[in-house]
């Protein structure tokens, strides 16, 4: 059962947005935040673009977006579409024509750049291709392609610039009676991606699709993207992330659900709670906590972990928690379930036993449809 009835300083208000399809997805309203990657393999590529995402949506991924960079892969976009099962978004460059093939070839989203796809002209073809084949559209607003007018303008990349650019492409979505999009404003800059969301959150009740571009590496990018990201959501913007690595996609969907999971926005798998292990730790709780999280990444059940070196914090954390161990000394630990103290584990096969916790944890929690443990 959900506390958050009765602890409202973890409660976010989400901001209000229309409701708009990608496939089978909602994006916006009450709609869970979905979680984005996209492909980096070469899209002509089909059966390592369909194996990519289908890794990706394995982790979890609700949507995925894929290069369409030539006609090509507008070609091999139509098989890869019909074997995979997350919703596919054409990302879209510099070439209109492009945009029409992926709607045609059966793209449940197009993904166009406002400061390079070109004139209102090609804008409207494109709508008029994504409303003929049942697609949405996301305006992809980035500071690092900007229109020259609104550079002029501005003097250089900036919030308010972002968002103009945004405006202007919404309008023209909407003057041409179309309004199946969501919009994005990326930057690098978390303090100019966090203004210029902010802005467009106030100026639109379009959907947000939340990204910090072009991040970094692994760890760097979880980093910027939890701080910038992180703020965002915490106020309650956006309705669809992606958390952009130079990193494998299926490490971006797992970053991007650690992040809502830290937030309580979106709850998948088991969420671990651990100690960073002092002279205390009854066990060797780092090594331990890296073999859980392999030994555990097949749950998709939201629950809890504690894991925890001694018995200063181990009891409490344990209360709050689905299953936990806690070290005691004297090569064995104590196992909690469900909030209680159960029975005493030794450190030998702790890790084989604490699985078999969780599996059966998890199985009980399906069957009683109680998702709200974490
Ligand atoms: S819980 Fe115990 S082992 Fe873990 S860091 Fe704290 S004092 Fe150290």
């Amino acid at each position: 059962m959900s506390l958050n009835h009765i602890r409202p300083w973890r409660n976010i208000y989400r901001r209000k947005s229309r409701q708009i399809m990608v496939g089978n997805v909602p994006v916006g309203g009450d709609a869970p935040i979905s979680v984005q990657t996209m492909t980096n393999t070469l899209t002509t590529d089909i059966k390592g673009t369909i194996a990519q995402v289908q890794a990706a949506a394995d982790a979890g991924a609700d949507i995925v977006r894929v290069s369409v960079p030539d006609e090509a892969s507008a070609k091999a976009l139509r098989e890869i579409v019909r074997n995979v099962s997350v919703p596919i978004v054409a990302d879209i460059h510099f070439h209109y024509k492009r945009g029409i093939e992926a709607a045609e070839a059966g793209a449940a989203c197009l993904r166009i750049n406002p400061g390079n796809i070109g004139d209102e002209k090609r804008v409207k073809e494109v709508i008029k291709a994504a409303r003929d084949y049942n697609c949405s559209i996301r305006i992809g607003v980035n500071a690092g392609s900007l229109e020259k007018h609104l550079l002029d303008k501005y003097g250089e990349p900036c919030p308010d610039a972002m968002v103009e650019s945004g405006l202007d492409h919404i309008k023209i979505l909407q003057d041409n009676d179309f309004h199946e999009f969501k919009i994005s404003c990326k930057a690098s800059d978390v303090f100019m991606a966090a203004a210029a969301y902010q802005q467009l959150a106030e100026a639109t009740d379009a959907p947000i699709h939340l990204g910090i571009t072009e991040a970094g590496g692994l760890i760097s990018g979880t980093v910027k993207s939890a701080i910038g990201m992180g703020n965002l959501l915490w106020m309650g913007i956006g309705d669809t992330i992606r958390v952009s690595l130079s990193a494998d996609p299926v490490e971006e969907v797992k970053m991007g659900f650690e992040i809502l999971k830290s937030l309580g926005l979106r709850h998948r798998g088991v969420n671990i709670i651990s100690c960073p292990s002092c002279a205390r730790q009854g066990f060797d709780v780092i090594k331990t906590v890296e073999a859980l999280e392999k030994r555990l990444e097949h749950i998709k059940t939201p629950m809890s972990l504690s894991i925890i070196g001694c018995v200063v914090n181990g009891p409490g954390e344990a209360l709050m928690t689905d299953v936990g161990f806690t070290g005691g000394g004297a090569g064995s630990g104590m196992v909690y379930l469900a909030g209680k103290q159960s029975h005493k584990q030794s450190n030998v096969d702790m890790i084989d036993h604490i699985v078999e916790q969780v599996e059966r944890r998890a199985a009980e929690i399906e069957a009683k449809g109680d998702l709200a443990a974490e």
